[in-house]
């Protein structure tokens, strides 16, 4: 079946409209089922209007290989844990690189480069745009390439998520732009060649990797939704040289929201978004393990249930240990064992709390824990001193102090969870390691502070079991 130009185009913008729609119904919880399909009818539109159109031929090649990557894409859709999402992302973001990659040599080597001599000035403009649109393609496509599979390794824990710290780390990073930048110009220059891409090609797989290996373990939410936009851009690029209007929306549309939120996120850490996109600039701050914070005291189930009985306020502040644990379903439990007990009892989310962002109100949605006792950050902050308890579980950077006492700290201004201000904290988690951004935590040392050791769920489920 072959469809008109017409058709086509009329299909990509109905595409691109759902598209759009999308986006805003993805912004709320009610509405972000109703998003989901606008999206996935999107996409069918737009694949069946790409297959059909006139100018592809081997259909049965693209049909084949989709069959092979919609399995592939299946299992593991079926597979992956809600907490192993960011990876998931994070590994299809460098697919999209890749694919800008391969885009970008392919148009590079399909024209016809002996007729490079004879155009007229139009003809020549219009080459020059087209070496543009093929060199930034494959630049940007390379840095997303590697970048998102050092993110992926991050957060996989295959690669530590500490900051690599290499000596001139932003001179090396000024000068992979400066030469990538050059070799544009002679690569535009010369009408084409291939040592100028090929050249800018390693380089710029060589920046991605040290731009986000330089990123250290609290910042990464930030790094994936700047992987996540970079991803847009790099798919833009490709929309470019292929001439496809429709993959020139997208794009702008995931590169585009993919930068706000970067920037929202780094608003909600207090971090410099330049300083973030530069590759970990100015955090220069160094963990110190060899701080001795002193003793912490241990509590069992018993004591944690006495505790709560005698309470008249509790915030439960999660973390990513409790999506781990999949505790969520026994937490509502305890919220509700206590609400009967005619105890104020609420939930405190930190924006960065778990591994992707929003993945706690997920979670807690899940369970059917009710909307209106669930606050943000900024809500609830203040109210930890009038607090009788509070339960930190599985949370640990999302509450350190040091982000906000320790200038010298890798969490140094990031906003935290001010959760040591209340009479009493138990903090349920298996053993003293650190969170993720692999930073000590002088909480669990504190007077007020008590330890739960265990698995976050079964440790819910025995205090449930005490109330
Ligand atoms: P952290 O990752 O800092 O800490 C998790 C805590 O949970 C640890 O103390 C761990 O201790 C405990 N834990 C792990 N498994 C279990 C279990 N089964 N039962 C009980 N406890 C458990 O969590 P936070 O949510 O506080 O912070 C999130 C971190 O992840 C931040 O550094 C953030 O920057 C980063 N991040 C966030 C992203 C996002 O978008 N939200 C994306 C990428 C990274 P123990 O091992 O001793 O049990």
């Amino acid at each position: 079946m072959e469809l008109s130009q017409g058709l086509i185009s009329a299909a990509y913008i109905l595409a691109a409209l759902l598209f759009i729609f999308s986006l805003s119904g993805l912004s709320k919880q009610e509405t972000a089922e109703t998003g989901n399909w606008y999206g996935i009818v999107g996409m069918a539109i737009a694949l069946i209007a790409t297959i059909a159109d006139p100018r592809v031929d081997n259909v049965w090649i693209i049909l084949v290989t989709m069959v092979i990557g919609a399995s592939i894409g299946l299992q593991l859709a079926k597979k992956v844990e809600m907490t192993q999402m960011p990876e998931l992302v994070a590994i299809l973001h460098s697919f999209v690189g890749l694919a800008a990659v391969l885009v970008g040599f392919n148009s590079y080597f399909e024209m016809d480069h002996s007729a490079l001599t004879n155009f007229t000035n139009q003809q020549q403009i219009a080459t020059n745009i087209h070496l543009v649109e093929v060199f930034l393609g494959v630049f940007i496509g390379s840095v997303t390439f590697t970048g998102s599979i050092v993110a992926f390794g991050k957060l996989r824990g295959i690669i530590n998520s500490s900051s690599l710290m290499l000596p001139h780390r932003h001179k090396l990073n000024l000068a992979a732009g400066v030469a990538s930048f050059m070799l544009m110009v002679l690569f535009v220059q010369q009408g084409g060649g291939d040592g100028a891409l090929f050249l800018m090609t390693f380089i710029a797989l060589a920046f991605g990797w040290h731009l986000v290996a330089s990123i250290g373990g609290a910042d990464m939410p930030v790094v994936v939704s700047m992987l996540n936009s970079y991803s847009g851009w790099a798919a833009a690029a490709a929309g470019f040289m292929l001439s496809n209007d429709l993959l020139i929306v997208t794009g702008a549309l995931v590169g585009s929201s993919g930068a706000i939120l970067s920037y929202i996120m780094c608003k909600a850490m207090n971090r410099s978004f330049i300083s973030v996109i530069a590759g970990g600039f100015g955090t220069d701050a160094v963990v110190n393990d060899d701080v001795d914070y002193g003793d912490y005291v241990e509590i069992n189930a018993d004591a944690v249930a006495d505790m709560l009985s005698n309470a008249k306020s509790v915030i439960i502040a999660p973390g990513y240990g409790m999506a781990v644990a999949q505790a969520q379903y026994p937490v509502y439990e305890m919220t509700r064992a206590l609400k009967e007990k005619g105890i104020d009892i609420r939930f405190a989310i930190h924006p960065v709390a778990g591994r992707l962002p929003g993945h706690m109100n997920v979670l807690l949605a899940e369970a059917k824990v009710p909307y209106d006792i669930v606050l943000g950050m900024e809500e609830i902050n203040d109210d930890f001193a009038e607090t009788d308890v509070v339960l930190v579980i599985g949370a640990n950077d999302t509450v350190n102090p040091s982000a906000a006492e320790d200038p010298t700290s890798p969490i140094a201004g990031m906003p935290v969870l001010e959760v040591w201000h209340a009479k009493n904290v138990v903090v349920f988690k298996r053993s003293m390691s650190p969170g993720y951004a692999g930073v000590q935590n002088p909480l669990f040392y504190k007077d007020n502070t008590k330890i739960f050791f265990g698995d976050a769920k079964a440790s819910c489920l025995n205090i449930l079991d005490k109330l």
